[in-house]
């Protein structure tokens, strides 16, 4: 049955269905979670090796002691391998602690304040008195929604396509808004739709740094950067050689993290940035820190080696993810097929998985699977504000559950999508 064809017999014929089997799955009182985009214990151990990977050797390559201050911007071996994951000369690394969320915090935090190119350029310029402002690819990560909203930014969408932020919007919205300081871009296996920008994207943005304000920062969150569950996933063209080539390279922060790779909570995060961009970052953040965890970096080094070793160890995770991804994709297909209930599709990496109801019912949805014993992520909550306008995305976790309860989650939630959009028919 096509939900736009279906008559009203049809309809309530499907509602009574549905509404036997949603009870059915209520009886069976499940507590099942599909907010975590974690990784799942067995990823986690996948690194293990690293617990002991130093042996008591606590020197850099160059010599340095790994346990003492010092080295505020991380170790050379660090800032060599982690330049490949980045693709931005050694020079150009920075490497923190164990959260890139905390260096695009930081680097917004900065920015807003003390400025990346002396005072007089910080984005809160009391004398200028205008909002400062972001454009927020919609659905996207509620945590970069946070951070703007926790430091005043006030936040502007545009919408995802398939090759990335419609870059049609975002031009437009630079060329008629002056205040607009900076954007968000997760650019391959993006949160949550698991788009990879088309090189065509990666062009346009490069060349943003000619039409937008000189403060204007692209944060270009490469999280998933080798974060494939397949061998052939499309390949994402490379920032900084785009913005090199338009002379723009002060329009761009670049950022990445092992939390994916090793430990979600006790990985190496870094950044690549232009020389000047690089030397205000590190003038601001020497007076918070006296220098990061090198023993960690040298962990990770010693353990991640080098691009073949790197990737090898992807594909370890690769194999832990495929069937859980699949298993959410198969369970979907199944039951909501071509019917017209809801859109989705099985990203080539990444996290998560993005499904879009009909307008109206995301809220609903995650009411109805809760009260089943499904936990799903909060409605709107890949939009700015917490609001989706039209209270259609939602975006399943499939890392951290087994395949087995992904099997019954999946099941729930598609019982619940299709049990919703038959009401809202019948309704009128
Ligand atoms: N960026 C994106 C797009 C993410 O999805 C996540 C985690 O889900 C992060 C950053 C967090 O990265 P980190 O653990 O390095 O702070």
């Amino acid at each position: 049955m096509h939900i736009e064809t279906a008559d009203q017999a049809q309809l309530k014929s499907a509602e009574a269905t549905l509404s036997a089997r949603y009870a059915e799955l209520q009886a069976r009182g499940l507590s099942l979670d599909m907010t975590r985009g974690k990784p799942s214990p067995d990823q986690l151990s996948l690194s293990d090796a690293m617990e002991s990977i130093l042996n008591g050797n606590f020197k850099a390559d160059d010599g340095t002691d790994l346990r003492n201050y010092g080295g505020l911007d991380g170790i050379t071996e660090a800032k060599d391998l982690f330049a490949q994951i980045l693709e931005v000369p050694t020079d150009n690394v920075l490497i923190g602690g164990n959260a890139s969320l905390t260096l695009m915090y930081q680097s917004a935090l900065y920015a807003m304040h003390f400025g990346l190119n002396g005072a007089e350029s910080a984005w809160h310029n009391k004398a200028a008195a205008t909002p400062v402002r972001f454009i927020c690819p919609v659905p996207g990560y509620d945590r970069h929604f946070a951070i703007c909203d926790h430091l005043g930014i006030e936040m502007l969408t545009v919408p995802m396509t398939d090759t990335g932020p419609d870059m049609d919007a975002v031009e437009a919205l630079i060329d008629s808004d002056p205040s607009i300081r900076g954007i968000w871009a997760v650019p391959r296996f993006s949160n949550p739709t698991g788009v990879v920008y088309s090189d065509e994207t990666v062009d346009r943005f490069a060349q943003l740094g000619k039409r937008a304000h000189s403060e204007f920062r692209i944060f270009w969150d490469n999280a998933y950067a080798v974060h494939t569950l397949n061998a052939d996933a499309p390949q994402l063209k490379s920032i900084w050689a785009a913005c090199e080539a338009e002379g723009t390279l002060d329009s761009v922060l670049i950022f990445g993290s092992t939390s994916k790779v090793t430990y979600a909570g006790a990985g190496v995060a870094f950044m690549g940035a232009s020389t000047a961009n690089l030397k205000a970052l590190r003038h601001h953040l020497s007076f918070s820190t006296i220098g990061p965890d090198k023993v960690n970096m040298k962990r990770h080094t010693n353990f991640l080696r080098d691009m073949p070793t790197y990737l090898a160890h992807m594909e370890k995770h690769a194999a832990l993810l495929r069937p859980r991804f699949n298993k959410v994709n198969d369970v979907l297909t199944a039951e909501l097929g071509d019917d017209g209930y809801a859109q989705w599709h099985l990203p080539q990496g990444g996290y998560f998985i993005s499904l879009d109801t009909k307008p109206g019912l995301a809220q609903t949805v995650v009411d109805m699977a809760a009260a089943a014993g499904v936990k799903l992520t909060p409605a709107g909550a890949t939009f700015p504000y917490g609001k989706d306008p039209a209270n259609s995305n939602l975006r399943i976790a499939p890392s951290f559950p087994s395949v087995a309860d992904l099997e019954t989650a999946t099941e729930v939630l598609a019982v619940c999508v299709k049990l919703a959009t038959v009401r809202q028919k019948l309704n009128g």
